[in-house]
């Protein structure tokens, strides 16, 4: 069900069987995978520790993912892009009636966000939400609302390693099953960002989309050749 990727346990089975795995644990850290991320992993202590916690579960998202673990000779099943991860926890909490809390991106791109998703998805509560820019170290009142809103799952969209700093630190204060970085998606949710087309999506080149569309993100590509560069010396 895992495969090995420089020392990280890649999920490796369908989207619908992790919505099923998710079940097993009473709190989890879904942490979307794509190189850039897991190459910053590979560098920082606190992410380094944050995704190998146990109650950690890293998705393949992204084609270099995918592209690591063919070098690897141990190919994922599929891609699992964390965005449709976090619809299809939406489609959950509407069938089941749960309620999910909104942490990250601008005012008007959360407020919007949330309008959309409550169009969407009639039966979800969302019990909260907040703008990504306060201080992590001094944002008790945000972490009391969460606490007695009891979230069953929160989406925390502040960008890596933000998010996971956030998480790392209030995971266990916090009385939620499902921890989500979903990093640019309540841009996209919010209609104020748009996906790449899906043909540039099956061909693998959501990244260029990105690139084209929003040109400083050129440089943080820079970490996709230097993960697989590693991933073949870790192959040799
Ligand atoms: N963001 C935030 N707080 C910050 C910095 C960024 O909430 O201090 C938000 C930003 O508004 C955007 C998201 O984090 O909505 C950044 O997403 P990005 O596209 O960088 O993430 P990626 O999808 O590349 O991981």
């Amino acid at each position: 069900m895992f495969i090995d990727i420089l020392g990280f346990k890649i999920f490796n089975d369908s989207k619908e069987e992790l919505i099923k795995y998710i079940e097993k644990f009473e709190k989890i850290n879904l942490i979307s995978g794509n190189p850039e991320i897991l190459f910053n992993g590979l560098n920082d202590k606190l992410l380094n520790k944050c995704f190998k916690n146990d109650n950690s579960v890293i998705i393949p998202d992204g084609v270099g993912t995918v592209i690591a673990s063919r070098l690897l000779k141990n190919p994922v099943k599929e891609k699992i892009a964390g965005i449709e991860v976090m619809k299809e926890l939406l489609k959950k909490a509407n069938l089941e009636n749960k309620s999910i809390y909104l942490l990250g991106a601008k005012e008007e791109v959360i407020q919007k966000c949330a309008q959309n998703i409550e169009n969407e998805f009639n039966n979800l509560n969302i019990c909260g939400l907040h703008n990504g820019y306060f201080d992590l170290n001094n944002c008790n009142s945000i972490i009391k609302e969460i606490q007695e809103k009891k979230p069953w799952a929160i989406f925390i969209a502040m960008g890596c390693p933000r998010q996971e700093y956030f998480i790392e630190k209030y995971i266990n204060k916090l009385p939620c099953k499902i921890f989500m970085g979903v990093g640019g998606s309540f841009d996209i949710f919010s209609g104020m960002s748009k996906r790449a087309p899906r043909w540039m999506i099956s061909l693998g080149l959501e990244w260029l989309y990105r690139v084209i569309k929003e040109p400083w993100r050129i440089k943080r590509l820079t970490s996709i050749p230097k993960f697989l560069v590693k991933v073949l010396k870790y192959n040799s």
